[in-house]
């Protein structure tokens, strides 16, 4: 599905991602981990096609085709979405026409989605708009829901979310991910992005990476990985994964 072949990405002129190298199949969600800074939001937005992020070296594949050049639109008509960390609020934008033009779906099954993410009664305001942390992360999955990608990527969709949601959001996105067919019906890959671990509780993910200053330091099963950076931090996970080169 995604195909990351030795990708350098700069900003201005300061150089974010070195040599990064990340294969998805399909059916496959992969967790990213790594400090504040390290460069996961960069990733994201490079895969995406975000302009403010230049490719300096290597290529991004996805379903075989080369996108590394390809503009954002494309790349959103090729199945490629995002739930954003922080996305722009939208002033004069309601919720349900942002639905209704962006769905692939009949809007019943995106009402029942909007029913289960307790969101429904935000149709009629404004996308974002005075939303807390929690009803803004609720309304992106929704979004995705009916937008219907193949290649997901959430950017921390646990933070700023209450407890009690965290189970919710990570049943859903499971869910989005295919995380609940049986593998040979898998069509759906996801890249998710977190800090926590905690809402890892309550999806699948096949594997884990930790980004640090701009390179994937190590890659492993998230049942490992995890509890070594609770443990002993993103640095010495580092460290170890050097050690073991
Ligand atoms: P993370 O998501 O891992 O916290 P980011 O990808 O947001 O990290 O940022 C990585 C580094 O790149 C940070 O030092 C950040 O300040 C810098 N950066 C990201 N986007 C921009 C931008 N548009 N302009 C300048 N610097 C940026
Ligand atoms: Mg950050
Ligand atoms: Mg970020």
């Amino acid at each position: 599905m995604l195909q990351i072949e030795d990708l350098s990405v700069k900003t201005g002129d300061k150089v974010i991602l070195k040599d990064i190298h990340l294969y998805i199949d399909k059916g496959e969600s992969h967790v990213l981990f790594g400090p504040n800074g390290a460069g996961k939001s960069t990733l994201l937005n490079t895969i995406l096609g975000n302009p403010k992020y230049e490719v300096v070296r290597g290529n991004i594949y996805f379903k075989g085709h080369d996108i590394t050049d390809m503009p954002m639109y494309e790349r959103a008509k090729l199945g490629i979405g995002i739930s954003y960390q922080s996305p722009p609020a939208l002033s004069g934008v309601r919720l349900n026409t942002l639905l209704e033009s962006i769905t692939t779906k009949e809007m019943n099954r995106i009402n029942e989605m909007a029913e289960k993410l307790n969101i429904k009664h935000f149709y009629e305001r404004d996308v974002n708009v005075g939303f807390s942390g929690g009803e803004v992360k609720r309304s992106e999955l929704l979004q995705i829901y009916a937008q219907n990608p193949d290649l997901i990527m959430f950017d921390e969709p646990d933070s700023g979310v209450d407890v009690e949601n965290v189970e919710l959001l990570g049943g859903i996105i499971n869910h989005l991910l295919d995380k609940d067919k049986k593998p040979s019906e898998r069509h759906k890959s996801g890249l998710i992005i977190t800090h926590l671990g905690y809402i890892l509780n309550f999806m699948d993910v096949d594997k884990a990476h930790v980004l640090y200053d701009g390179v994937i330091a190590c890659s492993g099963s998230p049942n490992e990985i995890l509890p070594e950076i609770i443990k002993n931090g993103y640095e010495r996970c580092v460290a170890c994964s050097r050690n073991k080169k």
